[in-house]
C-alpha cells in the first residue's frame, strides 16, 4: 500500500469543513486527516459525528493562532499539506466587533504559513487557502468575477480575507511554497450556522417570527451547494496548478428576497400554516452597513481545466437543505 499522507483541515467543525471531511475521508483512502479547530460559536462537534470514530481521522481542539501548538501537530503528525477552512467568517459580526477577524484571518493564516514553511515534512507539500468571492468587492448588475478581478473588499471580514490571501500569494513568489487559493461564492447546505440567510429565513418562519430582510432583498448573491464546493477543493487540493487561483460559483444568481420567497414556498408545502403562507411574515429590515449589490462568479478556468462544474439544481439542493433544518429543529 502507498505510504499515508497526513493533512492538517483547520476550521473542520464549521459548516463547509465539516462536510468536506467525511467527502474528503470517503475520496482519499491514502490521506489521514487532523482537524483543528478552536470551536467558536461556529464550530460543533455535532457536525462531525459520522467521523468521529473514523481510523483516519483525528480531533484537536485549538487555536489556529497558537504557535507552539500547530508546530507540534505539525511535527507530531507528520503533516504534508494543509486546507485552512478557519475563519471568522460572519459579516455581520465582522462590522460590529472586527478583532476577531483580523486575529484568526490574517494572523492565523500568517501562524499557519509560517509553520508549515518550517515543518512540514516530505515533499509533496501543499497549502490551500479556502476563501470567498467578496474579496473583489461588489458588481453592479452586469459581468461576473474571475480570477483576473481585482481585490477591493469592503467589509472588515472580506478585507481580513483578502489579507491572509495576500499572504499565501506572498508565500509562493516568496519563498516558492506550493500554495493554491480557491474563492468561492455562497454556500449553502446542511451544518450551515444559524446566523446565516437560508438557516434564518427557515428558522424564523418555522418559529412564528419576522423573517428579515435587508434593505429591499435586490442584493444579488451567487449560490453553490456545499458538496459542489467539497468536490472542487479536493480536484483543486489534488490538481490546482501551483501558484494559481480558482474560482467556484453555482450560476444561482438570486436576489435574497426570492430566496426568502423561495424557502416560504417550500416550507408551505412541508409544513402548511393553518393561517396565510409563510412568506407574510417576511419583513424588511434596515439595510446591512457597506451591502455589497451582487457577486457573480465566472468558474470557466476550473470548469476547463480541472473539468469540475457545480451538479446541485438549486431549487432541489434548497429543498433538501430546508428538510435538514426541519429535522433538525424537530431532533432539538
Ligand atoms: P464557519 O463560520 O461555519 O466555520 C468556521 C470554523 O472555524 C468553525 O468551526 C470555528 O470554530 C473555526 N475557527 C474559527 N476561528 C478559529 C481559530 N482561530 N482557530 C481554529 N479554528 C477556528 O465558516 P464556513 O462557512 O464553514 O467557512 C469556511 C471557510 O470558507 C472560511 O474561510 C470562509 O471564509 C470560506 N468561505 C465561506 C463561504 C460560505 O458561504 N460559507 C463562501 C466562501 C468562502
Amino acid at each position: 500500500p502507498k505510504e499515508k499522507q497526513s493533512i492538517l483541515i483547520t476550521g473542520g467543525a464549521g459548516f463547509i469543513g465539516s462536510n468536506f471531511i467525511p467527502f474528503f475521508l470517503d475520496k482519499n483512502p491514502d490521506y489521514t486527516v487532523v482537524n483543528l479547530d478552536k470551536l467558536t460559536y461556529a464550530g460543533s462537534l455535532d457536525n462531525l459525528k459520522e467521523v468521529e470514530a473514523h481510523p483516519r481521522y483525528t480531533f484537536i481542539h485549538g487555536d489556529i493562532c497558537d504557535f507552539d501548538l500547530t508546530k507540534n501537530i505539525f511535527i507530531q503528525h507528520n503533516i504534508s499539506g494543509v486546507i485552512n477552512f478557519a475563519a471568522e467568517s460572519h459579516v455581520d459580526n465582522s462590522i460590529s466587533s472586527p478583532n476577531e477577524f483580523v486575529k484568526t484571518n490574517i494572523e492565523g493564516t500568517f501562524n499557519l504559513l509560517e509553520i508549515a514553511r518550517h515543518f512540514w515534512t516530505g515533499s509533496n507539500n501543499r497549502f490551500h487557502q479556502i476563501s470567498t468571492d467578496e474579496v473583489y468587492g461588489s458588481l453592479g448588475s452586469e459581468g461576473y468575477f474571475t480570477e483576473n478581478s481585482k481585490y477591493q473588499p469592503n467589509s472588515p471580514y472580506s478585507a481580513t480575507k483578502a489579507s491572509s490571501d495576500f499572504l499565501v500569494r506572498s508565500y509562493y513568489h516568496t519563498y516558492g511554497m506550493n500554495v493554491v487559493t480557491s474563492n468561492c461564492s455562497n454556500n449553502y447546505g446542511p451544518k450551515q450556522h444559524d446566523e446565516k440567510l437560508i438557516p434564518t429565513i427557515i428558522r424564523s418562519a418555522v418559529n412564528g417570527n419576522k423573517i428579515p430582510i435587508y434593505g429591499n432583498g435586490k442584493n444579488v448573491r451567487d449560490w453553490l451547494f456545499v458538496k459542489d464546493h467539497c468536490e472542487g477543493i479536493n480536484l483543486i487540493f489534488h490538481r490546482g496548478k501551483v501558484g494559481e487561483t480558482y474560482l467556484l460559483g453555482g450560476n444561482n444568481e438570486y436576489d435574497n428576497l426570492t430566496i426568502a420567497l423561495k424557502v416560504c414556498d417550500i416550507l408551505d408545502v412541508k409544513l402548511p400554516k393553518s393561517n396565510g403562507n409563510y412568506k407574510d411574515q417576511i419583513k424588511f429590515v434596515e439595510n446591512r452597513l457597506g451591502h455589497d449589490f451582487r457577486y457573480a462568479i465566472d468558474a470557466s478556468k476550473i470548469s476547463n481545466t480541472l473539468g469540475w462544474k457545480a451538479k446541485q439544481n438549486f431549487d432541489t439542493g434548497l429543498e433538501k437543505t430546508v428538510q435538514w433544518y426541519l429535522d433538525k429543529y424537530q431532533q432539538a
